[in-house]
């Protein structure tokens, strides 16, 4: 997980909202064309088009709206926020299928993300998560191993959150550890052609906002050769 950092709404949106009136309450099944994709790809934008919880590289098309805070739309029981469910500081975009896409639809490029299903927002629903990606220190709570798997930190303090949110997330879903150690090995191949000083200066990128899917576990797996005993 890598922290997120929230950025101004889209000015359509503002303006959407700011058309209440005593018969019209702006809400976020209301949130239609044209305002909806315009939000959605602002989100994409500040995430460097990788999913908020498992970094995975995500277009409009294979993704959604994640609400950090859920809506509880359709779960009658619990309190609903209307004004949270269209706070854009509530809002996140996670793997998975656009809202209103049929999951049977033939086309081949669905057929690649269908695992989304298992893991992260689609299978989160509306559960709450201990750790969130608009923390500052959300990576800290997770390790990565060569081989794609997360774990929970070490840290006695982050433990317990973290393995509550690889659950709730299932982080460890198969074709996610796959696709996590594919980029691992990928990012791996040439290290041994750079100085420490180029390392380091690569590692950077890598935790720097940017659009390289699992780009914080490919950090956490450079780091150990800078120094492998550091974790
Ligand atoms: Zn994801």
């Amino acid at each position: 997980m890598r922290y997120i950092k929230k950025g101004q709404e889209p000015q359509i949106f503002t303006d959407w909202k700011s058309q209440e009136n005593d018969n019209w309450k702006p809400t976020y099944s209301k949130l239609q064309k044209p305002e909806r994709p315009i939000v959605h790809d602002a989100l994409l934008e500040e995430q460097g088009y990788t999913c908020c919880y498992c970094g995975m590289s995500i277009t409009r098309d294979i993704s959604h709206i994640e609400h950090l805070q859920p809506q509880n739309e359709k779960d009658s029981d619990k309190p609903k926020d209307l004004a949270l469910a269209i706070d854009f500081s509530n809002l996140l975009a996670s793997c998975g299928f656009s809202e209103g896409y049929k999951i049977y639809d033939p086309e081949q490029k669905y057929e690649t993300v269908l695992h989304c299903l298992k893991h992260c927002g689609c299978k989160r629903g509306n559960n709450p998560i201990s750790v969130s990606p608009l923390q500052l220190d959300c990576a800290d709570f997770f390790r990565f191993t060569g081989s794609g798997e997360i774990r929970p930190a070490e840290d006695p303090d982050k433990k317990k959150a973290a393995s509550e949110t690889i659950q709730t997330l299932n982080l460890n879903y198969d074709n996610l550890v796959a696709m996590r150690e594919e980029a691992i090995d990928q990012a791996l191949q040439g290290l041994e052609e750079l100085t420490v000083e180029d390392l380091e200066i690569l590692i950077q990128s890598y935790e720097m906002p940017n659009q390289q899917a699992f780009s914080f576990a490919i950090a956490y797996i450079l780091k150990q050769f800078l120094d492998p005993k550091s974790t």
